[in-house]
């Protein structure tokens, strides 16, 4: 085997059939698992419980190396933001958003979305590339190692600053579908992460096929971006729509729910003034959602140059929200957490893209093909996890 792996995107599975590749015993696997994900540990010469010459084998065949950090940013209310390259001009976003009984990571999948919705600023961006296993993961490991968590004196403590992980970054995960079921391997898993199927959240704009793979392989809790309470609207708002309908996709909610580790779908519906938050919507959003257990997500519209598009007014959220409350469904109301950082806009990573066309269009003045090949770095969306409750939810 001559290509380096890098073993931060190895499940349990794959990395026990490197280690027989290896000539290593499956408990190695688990071995490695430890030392990796727990102590955080990238340096195998570390790792003395593992014999020498294993050692020297990891060392030409494998790596633990998360990307480089381009802005590391901390907000006054305590969320951080991490700004990662992940090569040819593509940064991506992983945020932090603390509170006071638990701590939430917001990972991305892709760089860019090809999805396209319109209210979206990575969307609005194309598709770059999807991630792999090991940059997902590595968003992970890189944070929980910068918030400390292999210390082992934190861990005494029985501290754990990421108690859940939400894909709500940049990119849509089910169209990186093995890879985000690697990444979700690794975060279930007790010599890994040892997260609880209830505290990581899978976002979709609602790749119905993928919905129900996912139901087989690992069901995880699932919040399904809705924005629109007919097809007509969702087709313009969010344009996988046209492919995977309103019907389908509530079909594809109720069959997750079969398998789901919480008994409800997260429903989130970004707030668009006079596109999609009148009264008559919140009626025909109570009809499309009759038989489907779930709870709402109001977000406001997070707004972004040449959008065309405003957010709606805070009364026009409180009244859309009521009336949900009213009907018996549990919502909340996005809070803005670390705008100070722009932890909720992507505006590093926009500001990353800015340089690099710049530098595209400075290349082209200068006639330099090779340096306008290089692509612009993507903006992250809004992943705000932190909620103002209108009710008092169930939901931890
Ligand atoms: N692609 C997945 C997950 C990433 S987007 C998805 O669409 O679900 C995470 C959430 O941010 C989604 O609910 C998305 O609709 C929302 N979002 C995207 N752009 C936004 C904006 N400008 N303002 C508010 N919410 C936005
Ligand atoms: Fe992609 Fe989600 Fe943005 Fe839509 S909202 S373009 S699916 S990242």
């Amino acid at each position: 085997m001559s290509e380096i792996v890098d073993l931060l995107g190895l499940d349990a599975d794959g990395l026990a059939r490197r280690c027989a590749d290896w000539g290593q015993k499956p408990f190695r696997a688990r071995q490695l698992m430890r030392w990796i994900h727990q102590r955080g540990e990238h340096d195998f010469e570390a790792m003395t419980d593992l014999a020498r010459d294993f050692r020297e084998v990891l060392k030409r065949s494998a790596r633990v190396a998360a990307p480089a950090v381009i802005a590391d940013n901390v907000s006054a209310d305590g969320t951080r933001k991490w700004l990662l390259d992940v090569g040819a001009g593509n940064a991506i976003e992983t945020v932090y958003i603390p509170e006071a009984d638990r701590g939430a990571l917001c990972i991305s999948t892709q760089a860019g979305c090809a999805v396209n919705c319109l209210f979206c600023s990575t969307g609005k961006q194309g598709f770059s590339r999807n991630l792999e296993a090991h940059e997902i993961v590595a968003q992970l490991w890189h944070a929980s190692r910068a918030l400390g968590a292999g210390d082992p004196a934190q861990r005494a403590r029985g501290e754990r600053p990421i108690t859940n992980v939400v894909f709500m970054g940049m990119g849509e995960p089910l169209q990186n579908y093995a890879a985000t079921l690697a990444a979700l391997r690794i975060l279930l898993d007790d010599n890994a992460y040892g997260l609880s199927r209830r505290r990581v959240t899978v976002s979709t704009s609602g790749v119905v096929p993928m919905i129900d793979r996912l139901r087989d392989d690992c069901p995880v809790a699932l919040a399904v971006s809705l924005h629109a309470p007919d097809d007509a609207l969702r087709d313009r708002l969010v344009p996988l729509n046209r492919k995977y309908p309103l019907t389908e996709l509530m079909a594809a909610c109720r069959r997750y729910l079969e398998r789901a580790p919480r008994d409800f779908i997260t429903f989130e519906y970004v707030m668009l003034d006079g596109v999609n938050d009148t009264d008559r919507h919140a009626v025909q959003l109570l009809a499309l959602v009759r038989d489907v257990p779930c709870k709402f997500n109001l977000i406001p519209f997070n707004p972004f140059p040449n959008s065309g598009l405003r957010r709606s007014p805070p009364d026009r959220i409180r009244r859309f929200a009521q009336q949900l409350v009213d009907a018996g469904i549990v919502t909340t109301i996005r809070r803005t957490r670390g705008d100070d950082i722009d932890a909720a806009c992507g505006q590093l990573a926009g500001e990353v893209q800015d340089r690099t066309r710049l530098a595209q269009r400075s290349a082209r003045a200068a006639g330099n093909a090779g340096a306008a090949a290089t692509t612009g770095g993507r903006v992250a969306q809004p992943k705000r996890p932190a909620d103002r409750r209108t009710r008092q939810p169930a939901e931890t």
